[in-house]
């Protein structure tokens, strides 16, 4: 292929020199006018190779810049001399004494310079078909700098090979390491395994702080994953957030399962993007080498397989691909057409679940919860598919449907209790950012007359992450419209209080995590404390969810926590059955402080 490219580099040049030599002297007349090839070298010039022209004896006759540039020369210290002069190899005059060879000349040879250090040059000679000089035909020898063109080549090599961003192997070279490694993995019985990784939320990341920032996080990512595996192993990236960590030879099926691990947790390390921390995290699918498969693609496949269930139980983690998976529900491809005719064929339903006030211990607000029925798996809870509505785009669809069906069923159910609370519905970072859904927000607050101081849109960190000024704009003009905004998962995720400062909310909800302990350690409630003092002291009123005992209930209580959710006070159940959702406010929690009955 290279041979075949400098042919025809070379043979270009030729045909090239050839047809400016033709037009300019035609063949008659270039055989009485030596002097005149120089204006062919002159047009020569324009070319990025050293050209010169010789007279059938191999006499140089002119040459143009490039061969000055190339080896020193001058072209009037060549005019008259013999080709040889520069390339003190050939030897034609021995082996043809009728002077330069019939034959065409090419190769890679070394050339004088006129310091008298030796460069390699590759050469093409050739006779000029029609033209003749001092009785013989003319030629043209095109001089080319290998050692640039070595430079060329290399760069074109690494150019296919590798990713210009991360300088990591593509997946071409992935494949090459593979097929190598394969023919010995085969001939000795040995493991190999395959990891994919796949950056979570990198998308919004990238909308969100840029794309600097996102290569950014690429380049960290990469050098992080090279830290985690041995020299032997191959670390490439495949596709935009997406690298493959390739071990070409495991003793057992738990060292790629050590080395996912690894990765895990040096992708949790925080980053310094644009001078802020900031959370990458990744989602991993293993499989081996040959049970999972024999050949990259279908290593590849599985591999994927693996990752997107990770990705679908929140990410952050590694698994290994098991066949069981490959027919389950979370295949990618079938999971997205699925939630396309999901929202085709009413197949999502809204549950609710009340907050109970712990003032006074009455249900205050409810939170809207989306369930998938499913077809074939029965009811799906939303963490096995939002991430995928969110990243092909159908949560904006699948949102605005949530947000008008819980509208109207709590209208409906404020109607049956004509009691005043609050409906809280989720939001997805992607949702925000769209115009799209501020006319949901119309039509649900104008169309159907949903009282604004009655919607809370509960928002999770990685929104604010960003900050663009579209982001906090459209937020803004959601509290102008009296809209009140909470944020969820509170301490989860990229946490910083000073996103709290520069951005208003009028809830906080703390995060389940610090709820499970509360009662037991002692930090996890003085973490609890310090939310709950910051909150209100900001003006925020403090919500806790996943509360599952009376003892948290109490604890809770007990530490100044405005209002709870959790299935100890209740579990979320559908909408749309009204006599549920009533009875909630027949209830009253037991941890009521005493007298707050009166006020
Ligand atoms: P979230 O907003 O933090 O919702 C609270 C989750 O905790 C719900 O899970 C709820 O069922 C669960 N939960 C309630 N009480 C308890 C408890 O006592 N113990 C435990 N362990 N869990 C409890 P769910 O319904 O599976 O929703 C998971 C997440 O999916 C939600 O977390 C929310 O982030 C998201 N989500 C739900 N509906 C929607 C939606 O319509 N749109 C968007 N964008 N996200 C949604
Ligand atoms: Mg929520
Ligand atoms: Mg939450």
């Amino acid at each position: 292929m290279k041979k075949l490219m400098t042919a025809l580099l070379s043979l270009t040049a030729l045909a090239w020199a050839s047809r400016k030599l033709m037009k300019r002297f035609p063949p008659e007349q270039a055989a009485a006018d030596q002097g005149a090839t120089g204006h062919v070298l002159a047009i020569a010039d324009a070319n990025a190779d050293g050209v010169l022209t010789l007279d059938a004896a191999g006499r140089i006759e002119a040459a143009n810049g490039v061969v000055r540039t190339l080896l020193g020369f001058d072209e009037h210290e060549l005019r008259g001399r013999d080709l040889r002069v520069l390339l003190p190899q050939l030897a034609w005059s021995a082996a043809n004494p009728e002077g330069v060879p019939s034959a065409e000349l090419g190769g890679f040879w070394q050339a004088r310079c006129r310091q008298g250090d030796m460069i390699e040059v590759e050469v093409t000679l050739a006779a000029l078909p029609g033209t003749r000089s001092n009785g013989g035909p003319r030629y043209v020898c095109v001089l080319r700098d290998a050692g640039e063109r070595r430079a060329q080549d290399e760069h074109f090599r690494h150019q296919a090979h590798f990713d210009m961003l991360t300088q990591l192997p593509n997946r071409m070279l992935l494949a090459d390491r593979f097929k190598v490694a394969a023919e010995r993995a085969r001939r000795y019985g040995l493991s190999m395994a395959l990891i994919y990784v796949d950056l979570d939320n990198f998308k919004q990341l990238n909308d969100s702080l840029g794309h600097a920032a996102g290569d950014e996080v690429l380049e960290t990512v990469a050098g992080r994953l090279l830290d985690c595996v041995r020299q032997s192993d191959t670390v490439a990236r495949i596709g935009g957030d997406e690298f493959a960590i390739f071990l070409a030879e495991v003793e057992r099926a738990d060292d790629a399962e050590v080395v996912a691990h690894k990765v895990v947790a040096a992708l949790a390390r925080p980053m310094t993007l644009v001078g802020r921390e900031a959370f990458v995290t990744a989602s991993l699918g293993i499989a081996s080498y040959p049970v999972d498969g024999e050949t990259l693609d279908r290593l590849m496949q599985h591999a994927d397989t693996a990752m997107y269930q990770v990705k679908a139980a929140g990410g952050n983690a590694a698994r290994f691909f098991s066949t069981r998976m490959e027919s389950g529900i979370l295949a990618r491809y079938s999971l997205e057409t699925e939630l396309r005719h999901a929202l085709a064929n009413d197949q999502f339903e809204v549950y609710f679940q009340p907050q109970f006030s712990l003032a006074s211990g009455r249900v205050v607000g409810v939170e809207a919860l989306v369930r998938w029925h499913h077809p074939r798996e029965g009811l799906v809870g939303p963490d096995r598919f939002i991430p995928f509505a969110e990243e092909s785009g159908l949560i904006l669809s699948i949102g605005a449907w949530v947000l008008e069906t819980a509208c109207r069923a709590a209208l409906a159910l404020r109607a049956a209790v004509a009691t005043d609370f609050y409906l809280s519905v989720n939001l997805s970072p992607r949702q925000v950012r769209e115009p799209y859904l501020s006319e949901s927000l119309d039509r649900v607050l104008a169309d159907l007359g949903f009282p604004p101081q009655a919607l809370i849109l509960e928002l999770t960190e990685s929104v604010l992450l960003g900050q663009g000024e579209g982001t906090l704009a459209a937020l803004a003009e959601f509290r102008r419209r009296g809209v009140r905004l909470a944020l969820d998962d509170f301490g989860k995720g990229y946490s910083s209080l000073s996103y709290l400062r520069r951005f208003p909310v009028d809830v906080l909800k703390l995060d389940r995590s610090f709820i499970d302990d509360v009662v037991e350690v002692p930090a996890a409630s003085a973490l609890v404390d310090a939310m709950v003092m910051m909150g209100h002291a900001m003006g925020m009123s403090v919500v806790t969810e996943g509360v599952e005992s009376a003892a948290q209930l109490a604890h809770l209580a007990a530490h100044g926590v405005d209002a709870v959710q959790g299935h100890y006070c209740a579990a979320p159940s559908p909408a749309a059955e009204c006599a549920t959702c009533r009875a909630w406010f027949d209830l009253r929690l037991d941890t009521v402080p005493v007298g707050a009955e009166a006020s």
